[in-house]
């Protein structure tokens, strides 16, 4: 079969994919991302392409899609969703570029291209280029996120995020047969403790700080997590607080009922916590007793100002949920019990707690997955142990580990 790819970033780690991939002379890129690191990460130049297919709105997969319509005038095939979470995402990327004085990937009218570029496309929507058919599926991760089948001569998946257990939020991913498989490994080597335990122990920690007078600052990104934590918090009877851009995330969402799980919960969730609005409804909040917020690895955001009002009080925790990269302030945090607050270091007297509340397959989930879409041929890509993986699925016709920039003929 004569298939290329190359893998234009995120290959090898965590952060900035995208990959593209030639048959039957057409040229498809599947997502296009950058790393939200100081400084961003980017991924190699793409090339003019025939069509682009965007997995979900997490920048590592979306942030460069304005530069690609803007200066390539490319076409992107998503779910709706996806559409209007990465035109916000672009928006707000391109405000805080601004201010930290980053070179900015693009600008507004880069925006204004992608909206007109955007082309929606529905899961199980067949969307022919040339003689290869791509549909979306779901692939568990956020609500809309994708993962895609790709009919040329054989059948290929390109995975994008993938979560296969069931999360508040939104249903598994369900393995979808193959020849080749396209495979996220963020997860690689690594379990995920059981789910029922892990927020069973999330709520008696909130209820353990509310008891004893204190807090609970849940830092959280806006785009799934937020909604993930209101859900857990769902009909608990606290006074709860939502801050940041998850707000407006939510609000979209509710918008899309058929890609959450249970859409009048997520109302009903929303509806109970108390939305902050400006200074003055960050004084209110205070007053509450869980605040749900962004960013989700404290690298700026409302959760500092919060964070910045409780640090002396070790009545109050700090509730993370989302994995802490390297470099961040959420992982200074877990290893150093300081936090960076407008550039002076400070300790932080607040409880610190970790809940892996996780949108990604772990490492068994992932070699299930694996073994039940049949594929012969396994593409290991975005994750930084993908050999670990690789290992574990040692007996399939051929497992590729491939680099940024290398081509693979498969
Ligand atoms: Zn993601
Ligand atoms: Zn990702």
């Amino acid at each position: 079969m004569s298939v290329t790819i190359k893998f234009l970033g995120g290959a090898e780690k965590v952060g900035s994919l995208g990959m593209l991939l030639e048959t039957w002379g057409k040229r498809l890129l599947f997502d296009y991302g950058l790393t939200p690191t100081d400084p961003p990460e980017y991924p190699l130049p793409a090339p003019r392409v025939d069509r682009v297919f965007l997995t979900h709105a997490h920048v590592d997969h979306s942030g460069m899609i304005p530069w690609l319509c803007g200066h390539k005038d490319a076409i992107v095939h998503t779910v709706p969703p996806t559409i209007d979470v990465s035109l916000l995402l672009a928006e707000d990327s391109n405000k805080i570029c601004g201010i930290e004085g980053y070179p900015q990937p693009y600008d507004k009218h880069d925006i204004a291209q992608a909206e007109m570029n955007f082309r929606p496309l529905r899961y199980g929507q067949t969307k022919r280029v040339g003689d290869i058919d791509v549909i979306p599926r779901s692939a568990g991760h956020i609500p809309g996120a994708a993962m895609y089948e790709i009919h040329g001569e054989e059948v290929m998946l390109f995975t994008g995020d993938i979560n296969t257990t069931p999360t508040r939020l939104v249903e598994g991913a369900e393995p979808v047969r193959c020849d080749v498989l396209f495979m996220e490994s963020t997860y690689a080597g690594r379990e995920h403790p059981p789910r029922e335990k892990v927020e069973y122990d999330f709520l008696a920690k909130v209820e353990e700080v509310v008891d004893r007078g204190g807090k609970v600052i849940a830092p959280a990104f806006a785009v799934g997590r937020t909604q993930e934590i209101l859900l857990l918090l769902r009909g608990q009877g606290y006074d709860v607080w939502v801050d940041g851009m998850g707000k407006t995330i939510t609000g979209i969402y509710q918008g899309y009922g058929g890609y959450v799980r249970d859409v009048r919960k997520l109302s009903k969730a929303m509806g109970e916590a108390k939305k902050v609005r400006g200074p003055k409804g960050r004084k209110m909040a205070m007053k509450g007793e869980v605040i749900v917020t962004t960013s989700g690895m404290l690298d700026g955001g409302p959760v500092l100002q919060y964070v910045e009002a409780l640090k002396d009080d070790p009545k109050s925790a700090i509730l993370l949920t989302g994995y802490q990269v390297e470099g961040t302030n959420g992982r200074l945090l877990m290893d150093t019990g300081t936090l960076d607050i407008s550039g002076v270091r400070e300790k932080i007297k607040m409880e610190v707690d970790f809940y892996d509340l996780s949108a990604h397959a772990g490492h068994k989930e992932l070699v299930e997955f694996a073994r039940e879409t049949g594929a012969e041929r396994v593409v290991l890509m975005h994750g930084d142990n993908r050999e670990a993986l690789a290992e574990d699925i040692s007996d399939f016709a051929e497992v590729y580990l491939p680099r940024n920039g290398e081509v693979l003929r498969l």
